[in-house]
């Protein structure tokens, strides 16, 4: 089953809110085996709501819509659908009624615009909204159907749970849009295209995207309405494929989280972390104690953002600081060697690079990034010149951080 989002808001356009009942529409809709084949969003305006609505009619005869359900003079949306379907507005005494029940629980009086909200296009069955006053409508006439659900995300989360995917399931047939995630990093995208290889007609009717981010690249493989047990087969044989072809590259699936990774190779070898960070300022102790039950195997970590702080606290030595600089191999392995030290642990990471977006030289541009990653008696340190703003290029170190220990575990001790 197919069919089209329109998101409606002027403040959606203006970027001021993001569009997040999109999204959540895509995700929840997927995940019940719908697809949503586009989604657009317009300002108020009634003519704009109206042109979206028809257009989206015409391709997929199914449209769900958002916003623009309130009492205010910027809400249009029932007038533009009801208009569509030449249909008029009626007072709905079901809805007048628990709209006076509403406001009589809250001790409020109830404003006459709010009336206008208990108006609904002749025919249109309504979703009741105990979150909020605007109910959802639901029109239906000759095989093309409009859902308007409110703005507010949390009201439209409640009504497309409680109202829309029921009916909608009652109308599918077994067939599911269903994903799932590869995930990689350490790997430059092209080159990762060039392991993956031209496998897209192998694993047609499923299809393939490359996902890249700070965190790297993940490879998310679809399947596209078919029946759930097929749709299930195909994705796991070539999540395995995809797997196998990644090799070392690969980390995990769909919502790993790499520093769950890393905490879980130490936790089975009985292992300590601590860690050392100048660039990143607490970046990585931050993702590594995000992960619940890391105080098993956190010991904890040393910003060390002064120079004075990495001679102080972590014991890198002036000799070595004055001519190799703060960010260089040198002093990276002395940081991790001291967190080592300083923490009593097994394993450690140091992170030391410059950020930007000042700072860079010729021989150090902004970007640069020393890691280091310690595990008994092995340490492997790292040079990367990572693109990006200064967040990006902190997060990015981050998760090069953790991969660099997650790939020296598993060649040290696998
Ligand atoms: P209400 O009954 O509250 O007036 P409504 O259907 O008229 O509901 P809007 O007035 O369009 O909804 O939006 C209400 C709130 O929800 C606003 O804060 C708006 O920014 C937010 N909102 C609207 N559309 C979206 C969207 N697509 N994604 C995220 N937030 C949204
Ligand atoms: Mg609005």
């Amino acid at each position: 089953m197919k069919l089209e989002v329109v998101t409606i808001g002027t403040e959606l356009l203006l970027g001021l809110t993001p569009d997040t009942n999109a999204a959540e529409l895509g995700r929840a809709l997927a995940a019940a085996g719908i697809e949503v084949v586009r989604h657009s969003s317009v300002g108020d305006r009634p003519e704009a709501i109206r042109a979206a609505v028809a257009e989206a009619l015409d391709r997929t005869g199914f449209v769900i819509t958002t916003g623009g359900l309130g009492p205010t003079s910027d809400d249009m949306t029932k007038h533009a659908v009801a208009e569509l379907f030449g249909k008029p507005l009626q007072l709905n005494e079901d809805v007048l009624r628990s709209l006076e029940e509403r406001f009589r629980h809250l001790g409020r009086p109830m404003a006459a615009t709010n009336r206008t909200q208990a108006e609904v296009p002749e025919g249109a069955t309504v979703l009741p909204n105990p979150r909020g006053t605007a109910p959802g409508l639901w029109v239906e006439e000759r095989e093309r159907v409009v859902v308007m659900l409110p703005g507010v995300p949390s009201e439209m989360r409640g009504l497309l749970a409680e109202e829309v995917l029921p009916r909608l399931a009652a109308r599918a047939s077994g067939m599911v849009v269903r994903s799932r995630t590869v995930r990689t990093t350490g790997i430059a995208e092209s080159a990762l295209a060039e392991r993956v290889g031209a496998i897209e007609d192998d694993i047609a009717p499923l299809t393939l995207a490359y996902l890249p981010s700070v965190d790297g690249v993940d490879l998310r493989v679809t399947a596209w309405t078919i029946p759930e047990a097929e749709a299930e087969r195909r994705l796991a044989a070539t999540v395995a494929m995809l797997r196998e072809r990644a090799a070392e590259h690969c980390y995990g699936e769909d919502g790993t989280d790499l520093a769950g990774v890393v905490l879980q190779q130490l936790s089975s070898r009985k292992t300590r972390l601590a860690v050392a960070e100048s660039c990143t300022g607490g970046l990585l102790g931050g993702r590594i104690t995000a992960i619940p039950g890391s105080s098993e195997v956190f010991a904890g970590g040393i910003v060390a953002y002064d120079d004075a702080v990495k001679r102080g606290m972590l014991d890198v030595s002036a000799a070595l600081l004055k001519p190799h600089g703060a960010v260089s191999e040198e002093v990276v392995r002395a940081m991790v060697a001291g967190a080592l030290r300083r923490f009593g642990v097994g394993a450690g990471l140091a992170v030391t690079g410059i950020a930007g977006p000042s700072g860079g030289t010729p021989e150090k541009p902004v970007g640069t990034v020393w890691l280091a990653a310690a595990f008994g008696q092995e340490t492997s340190a790292l040079k990367r010149i990572f693109p990006g703003d200064r967040a990006e290029i902190r997060a990015r170190a981050a998760q090069a951080a953790l991969d660099l220990l997650r790939r020296l575990i598993g060649e040290t001790n696998p």
